[in-house]
């Protein structure tokens, strides 16, 4: 699995956008709300305060007043004391310091053992006297409060990322799915090199909608530009085999007058070879065009890998026997049966072994060793030769590449290996090259049987 997805990416970052998010607002809620309800309490505290005060001021005996008294209205608890600060009546929330000081016409905030109150005192002269009047408000309510819709919160908030991250989580890999299956087919049209394959048209008129166009529209052009390359090759290898045709023909007919000078004979010679070479050449080219427009059906049979691998060794037996390479084919099974084309598969390792003899060192070796089981056949092609440079080994299986000339036969193309990959392709099998300037090449190419 990737990390580094867009659908994690996004994932993340809007998972960490929405809890800070949520936690100020939860932040926010809590102070401003505890910010209005103490706010609330005070005017509530005031508002109390002050009435009785104005109650008192107007009265004509205040201890007889104090007997029809309510002590607690709206929240607020209300005590009287005399001058000396001795209560006459009222009542004291619980837990809270009787001994509190006086403090005139402040609205103060008194803690004690986690309990939290507002306490306003305000003192009045009636008929000579003085008294002084406290009202309390609990704020213990409000922290309470405060909390539970904390634990709250952070019981629910998990819950409710976890759901909201899954929910996007989803939406992005629903809204990039286009992408995923883009990616899947030019990924098919690498593996395949075919050209006609499209990624699935998007209908949103969006962004990936209009990425898509874009994309089968590329591919359209490069399958025109290639269509036309391959019919041009096509077309000037038909052009070509009449011609050469015609020269070898008649090369053959003037070598076979006796009556040639030796000179001019060797000159036929040389032009008869030559145009073989292109003739080969224009099959090859013939054969790739109709490969590469996918044109060509492969003919399979049951074939015995062993009896062919043989023919092809004997046919250049000649070959090798010039540089004095021996030839040998490591094959412990009697035949080995495999369902190929039969055409193409001798063309196979005609070019590799072909190959290996003319890159091959004088007095030295080219193995060929067969190994087949249920699953795939192993066919091994080795030289003790120049060898291929390392910077080259990717590049040989391109049309028409030659290593350096010094590297390169005189007589060659540089479409042997261009064929011998399409091939193995065709089978749906695979070729792996090891190789070193010092020790030779190594070609590995493995057939699913
Ligand atoms: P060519 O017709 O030139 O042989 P190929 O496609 O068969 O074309 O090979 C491409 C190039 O790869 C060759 O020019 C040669 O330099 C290099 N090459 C192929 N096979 C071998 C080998 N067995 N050892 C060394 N070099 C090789």
């Amino acid at each position: 699995m990737r990390k580094h997805l867009i659908k994690y990416k996004v994932t993340t970052w809007y998972m960490i956008v929405l809890i800070a998010i949520v936690l100020l607002l939860i932040s926010s809620i809590l102070a401003l709300s505890k910010q209005y309800i103490t706010q609330e309490a005070k005017t509530e505290l005031n508002d109390e305060v002050n009435d009785l005060c104005k109650k008192f001021l107007s009265c004509d005996d205040i201890l007889a007043e104090i007997m029809n008294l309510h002590f607690y209205d709206d929240g607020v608890i209300l005590s009287i004391y005399n001058k000396e600060e001795t209560l006459l009546d009222g009542i004291h929330p619980d837990d809270f310091p009787v001994n509190l000081t006086f403090s005139e016409g402040k609205i103060r905030e008194v803690k004690e053992n986690e309990n939290f109150w507002l306490v306003l005192d305000q003192s009045i002269i009636n008929q000579g006297r003085k008294y002084c009047i406290r009202g309390v408000y609990t704020l213990n309510l409000i922290d309470g409060m405060t909390k539970k819709v904390i634990s709250y919160m952070l019981l629910m908030v998990p819950f409710l990322i976890i759901f909201t991250a899954y929910i996007g989580y989803r939406l992005i890999q629903k809204s990039l799915e286009p992408i995923f299956f883009m990616t899947k087919t030019v990924n098919n049209i690498t593996k395949s090199s075919d050209l006609s394959l499209r990624v699935p048209n998007v209908t949103s008129k969006d962004e990936l909608g209009y990425l898509s166009e874009t994309f089968n529209y590329m591919l359209k052009h490069l399958e025109d530009i290639f269509n036309r390359e391959v019919q041009f090759t096509s077309d000037a290898a038909h052009e070509l085999r009449t011609p050469i045709s015609v020269i070898i023909s008649h090369c053959e007919y003037c070598l076979s007058d006796l009556e040639l000078s030796e000179q001019v004979r060797e000159e036929l010679d040389i032009i008869s070879q030559k145009a073989v070479r292109m003739s080969d050449m224009v099959s090859q080219l013939l054969l790739i065009a109709r490969a590469e427009s996918n044109r060509f059906k492969p003919d399979f049979e049951q074939t015995d890998i062993r009896l062919l691998t043989e023919t092809v060794l004997e046919e250049l037996q000649e070959k090798a026997d010039d540089k004095k390479i021996r030839l040998k084919l490591n094959c412990t099974q009697q035949e080995v049966i495999i369902n190929c084309d039969f055409n193409l598969m001798m063309r196979l390792l005609i070019n590799l072994i072909e190959n290996a003899i003319q890159y091959g060192r004088k007095e030295g070796f080219v193995d060929v060793t067969i190994q087949c089981d249920n699953e795939q056949c192993l066919i091994k092609v080795r030289d003790d030769g120049i060898g291929i440079p390392d910077e080259a080994q990717d590049k040989i299986w391109n049309r028409f590449y030659r290593v350096d000339s010094s590297h390169s036969a005189e007589n060659g193309f540089g479409l042997g290996l261009f064929m011998v990959k399409w091939i193995v392709t065709l089978h749906q099998g695979t070729i792996e090259l090891k190789s070193s300037t010092e020790l030779g090449s190594i070609f590995n190419i493995s057939i699913p049987m």
